[in-house]
């Protein structure tokens, strides 16, 4: 059996503490009804890894780069037909084409070229995986996302005329800032477009964010350990 149990123990554990973490934080918030959702940021981790959370029962997944998740998950998708799989990272154009076959949600529409070019691929392949708008609630410059005051705006572009299932929005804050204060900004920007689904909260902060109305927190480093460099 060599060290495949520990391993899976070590995963199928820190699934359940950050599960009960997420009802604490819930609780906390007085919004002990809630369901929300665990995404497991298995980027960077192999395969092997990603298949011993799967064993363990959990089925929801998010990747940040394209070309991993495709060398990675149809494989994982075939033999775990439950999985589904967000993508969590920034979205060329040239690559929309394989991304819908095997993204569930995508979570990085972020401009008007993209959010086109979503809508024509998505009526060609006749599938239509939800969407979130990502918005760069710290204005960064070097962060993806729509600007917040161009949110609305973009929200209804989508929407409207393009028809994207939009479901709701996601953020990353920056590293150095406190992150409610963008928490706070992302589900003000989500309740005036009437949007209920609000992606925010990682390893280190998603506590914070369903205090502030995450209905999906991304969490990478408390599932599976630290990152490679
Ligand atoms: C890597 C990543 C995460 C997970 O980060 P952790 O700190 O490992 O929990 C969440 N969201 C996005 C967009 C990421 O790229």
């Amino acid at each position: 059996m060599g060290s495949t149990p520990i391993l899976q123990t070590d995963i199928a554990a820190n699934l359940r503490q950050v599960a009960s973490a997420m009802v604490a934080a819930l609780n906390a918030a007085d919004r002990s009804g809630d369901k929300i959702d665990l995404v497991a940021v298995s980027k960077t981790h192999p395969a092997e890894r990603v298949r011993l959370a799967l064993e363990s029962g959990h089925q929801l997944f998010g990747e940040n780069r394209v070309q991993e998740a495709g060398a990675k998950w149809p494989a994982l998708k075939e033999e775990f037909p439950q999985a589904r799989l967000h993508l969590i990272g920034p979205l060329q154009t040239n690559k929309v084409r394989g991304v819908l076959p095997l993204f569930d949600v995508i979570e990085t529409v972020d401009r008007p070229k993209l959010a086109r070019s979503l809508a024509a691929e998505m009526s060609r392949q006749g599938r239509r995986p939800i969407c979130f708008v990502q918005v760069n609630t710290g204005e960064e410059a070097q962060k993806a996302g729509v600007l917040p005051g161009e949110a609305d705006a973009f929200i209804e572009q989508c929407r409207g005329d393009l028809e994207l299932p939009i479901a709701g929005l996601m953020c990353i804050p920056p590293v150095n800032e406190e992150p409610a204060m963008h928490f706070a900004l992302l589900a003000k920007i989500a309740a005036r477009n009437g949007l209920s689904r609000l992606s925010m909260g990682m390893s280190h902060d998603f506590e914070t964010a369903i205090e502030f109305g995450a209905t999906e927190v991304r969490v990478g480093t408390a599932i599976f350990g630290p990152r490679g460099p």
